[in-house]
């Protein structure tokens, strides 16, 4: 891969970036490969880039039916952030952002990974014990999160309309610091810590921006609300899917742990609960569709 030097980048900046070779090759298919991986998005990337780079396993074939990361991985929201409720799901998420935090540096490519922390408002009494609940089961589980008052989250975003005059007033909010984006967005105001005062409402960016053009795509999602990654039974073939609006932020993550079970044969212990076997077992992470249960 081309190296980005900050004499290349000069470089092509003067020629309006017009000259850079293309990041892959395209070579002619063998017959066969230790590894074959279909779908060159994040995930099947992630993937071939922690088998060889960890486990020593070059001869890998990734196989794309459109161009490199065409698919979600390319029209998403890019929000990355570890503050999920689960156990297995923090685990998981977190392992993933701390590798995007040395991601750029690793590949020596501008990722744009640029950690502004995400603030989630809480506008009624149910939203703010489930908020409660989260940020004690992020602590617990060692990840990063904080909930605010009203007055911290004007503090924290001076934009933010906190008057009980509105329709949806505003009570208090949930912080993770660690948190990003992986393109630059607008933040006004100032830095505290590592967060910065990202959290713009949607009408106000809206009402700001000019429509250059539209995408969609279409979400895998479980009955259980979480991915399957690991083992099928049949012998050699792993899956790796279901990770509904989550999967970018997972991607170096879900890479590092489905590289670690081809290449060792057994799930690592961060991707041992994502089993398919858990539709089978019972064992699901979550009881999203249950009934009689307290959502
Ligand atoms: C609107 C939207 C917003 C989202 N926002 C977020 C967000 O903010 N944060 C977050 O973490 N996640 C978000 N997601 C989810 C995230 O985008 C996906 O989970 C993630 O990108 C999936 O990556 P992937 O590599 O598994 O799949 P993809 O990026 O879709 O890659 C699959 C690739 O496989 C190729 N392919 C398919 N079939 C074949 C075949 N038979 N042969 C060869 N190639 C094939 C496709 O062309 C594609 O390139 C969002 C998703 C959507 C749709």
């Amino acid at each position: 891969m081309k190296k980005f030097s900050i004499f290349s980048l000069a470089r092509n900046a003067l020629s309006h970036h017009e000259h850079w070779p293309e990041q892959w090759r395209s070579p002619a298919p063998k017959p066969a490969y230790d590894v074959v991986i279909i779908g060159a998005g994040g995930h099947g990337l992630a993937t071939a880039y922690y088998l060889a780079s960890l486990h020593g396993i070059t001869d890998v074939a990734v196989l794309e039916k459109g161009w490199l990361g065409g698919g979600n991985t390319g029209r998403n929201t890019t929000v990355i952030r570890s503050n999920y409720l689960w156990d297995e799901s923090a685990a998981l998420y977190e392992h993933s952002l701390k590798l995007w935090e040395g991601l750029a540096q690793e590949l020596n490519y501008n990722l744009m990974f640029s950690q502004r922390g995400v603030l989630n408002l809480i506008h009624n009494v149910h939203d703010l014990q489930e908020a409660t609940r989260r940020v004690n089961a992020n602590r617990l589980n060692a990840v990063d999160g904080e909930l605010l008052s009203m007055e911290e989250v004007k503090a924290f975003c001076p934009i933010l309309n906190t008057s009980t005059n509105t329709r949806y007033p505003i009570m208090g909010g949930t912080c993770s610091g660690g948190a990003a984006t992986r393109a630059m967005t607008p933040s006004p105001g100032a830095l505290r810590g590592r967060r910065t005062r990202a959290a713009w409402t949607s009408s106000r960016i809206a009402s700001r921006v000019r429509m250059m053009r539209s995408w969609a795509g279409i979400v895998d999602v479980c009955p259980d609300a979480s991915p399957v990654i690991g083992k099928t039974p049949v012998d050699g073939l792993f899956i790796n899917g279901g990770w509904g609006t989550g999967g970018f932020k997972a991607t170096p993550g879900s890479g590092w742990v489905l590289a670690h079970t081809i290449a060792t044969g057994e799930p690592h212990p961060l991707n041992a609960p994502f089993a398919l076997d858990r539709f089978t077992s019972g064992a699901l992470i979550d009881e999203h569709a249950a009934a009689a249960v307290a959502h």
